[in-house]
């Protein structure tokens, strides 16, 4: 027996799909809108902004890494003096968290326009900052109405932030095949999403404008996100929220450092999923094949070229290691502090 729980969104894929937002809105019933973007995608949210003419309410650009609450509180502001009654976020996991973070104090309505390949679109979780201290919840007011994703915004992704946000999503495919909520729906999701990646990715750090590999990438971080927000996560997700948290590390780049080693720890504890993640990687080991996969791509490989010292490992593994969670191998301090030193240097996992 297995349970499958579907979180309901409208998706929209395709090339040019940007024109379809003011009829997204309208679908909706809304008729004051605000715009959430960031500087570096201001081209495309200007021509969204005029392309819903009176339907925009306002705009805010100020989202930032982590979602702090002292910007929602200001985006807060914005929606009262405007009295907006819908939410539309053109950006990465950042501007999708800001969106969030609105929904879950106003209850308006979403329209998420991903850019990058973090799946936060779908999934009904929401991470928020405050004093310093980062912390999670789910809850379906979150989880977005609409998801409109354009291929052609991603074209102009710069190619680090593509490749290292297409890991975070293969890493959230990973740890679904070893959850203990794994089910045969997400389980084709997880694979699909993988193999995908797998093939996507090296095409995109030699070609950047390649429509087919965007294509491929996105339509893979939907896969990896719906997984992210149907089934719990382990180990990796568990130590780059620490390394994030309590390091302030950056978000995909601590994801893409730290997958290889938090497969080759969990290896001997899901040996069935690393089988099936290895094919469909089609190397002849899963942890030792998404090392390789990144090694040859233009991304950081170790934690150490993050900032994170050695000095920083104890410490790490003690937060990390506090409080007990599903995972297929026991975490261990010993452990944990034995992975750290090894993605810290950015050797071959053993
Ligand atoms: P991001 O949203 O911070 O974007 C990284 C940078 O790329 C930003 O400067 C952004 O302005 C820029 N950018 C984004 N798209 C662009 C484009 N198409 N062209 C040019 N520049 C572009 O990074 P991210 O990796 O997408 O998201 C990370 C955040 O998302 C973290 O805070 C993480 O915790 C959160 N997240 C949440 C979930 C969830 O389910 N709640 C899932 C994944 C990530």
């Amino acid at each position: 027996m297995f349970s499958y729980t579907a979180n309901p969104a409208r998706v929209v894929f395709g090339s040019g799909t940007l024109a379809s937002l003011p009829d997204e809105v309208r679908r909706l019933g809304a008729t004051r809108v605000l715009l959430l973007g960031s500087p570096p995608l201001a081209g495309p949210a200007d021509r969204v902004a005029g392309s819903l003419g009176p339907l925009l309410a306002a705009r805010f650009d100020e989202a930032a890494m982590h979602t702090p609450v002292d910007v929602t509180e200001r985006a807060l502001k914005v929606v009262t003096e405007n009295d907006v009654d819908c939410v539309l976020a053109i950006g990465g996991g950042s501007t999708t968290g800001l969106a969030k973070a609105i929904a879950l104090r106003t209850d308006l309505p979403q329209i998420i326009v991903p850019t990058t390949y973090a799946g936060s679109e779908m999934t009904p979780v929401l991470g928020e900052t405050a004093g310093g201290r980062k912390s999670t919840q789910t809850t379906p007011k979150v989880q977005p109405e609409v998801v409109v994703y354009d291929v052609d915004l991603t074209l102009k992704l710069p190619v680090q932030v593509s490749l290292t946000s297409g890991i975070n999503a293969m890493a959230h495919a990973v740890e679904a095949l070893y959850s203990p909520d794994a089910n045969p729906v997400v389980d084709q999701f997880a694979l699909e999403a993988i193999r995908l990646l797998a093939t996507a990715l090296p095409r995109i750090a030699t070609d950047p404008s390649d429509v087919d590999a965007r294509s491929e990438a996105l339509r893979a971080a939907w896969l990896a996100g719906t997984c992210l927000g149907s089934v719990g996560m382990a180990l990796h997700h568990k130590l780059c929220h620490t390394l994030g948290g309590s390091f302030n590390l950056p978000h995909s780049e601590t994801h893409t450092v730290v997958l290889p080693y938090a497969m080759a720890y969990n290896t001997t504890g899901a040996p069935d999923a690393m089988r099936r993640i290895a094919e469909a990687l089609g190397a002849p080991d899963a942890a030792t094949g998404v090392y390789d996969l990144i090694a040859s791509l233009p991304v950081p490989h170790s934690l150490g070229e993050l900032g994170f010292t050695e000095d920083d490992i104890a410490k790490a593994a003690e937060i990390a290691t506090a409080k007990p969670y599903p995972n297929p191998r026991e975490v261990t301090r010993e452990g944990i502090e034995d992975l750290l030193r090894q993605a810290h240097a950015g050797t071959r996992p053993a």
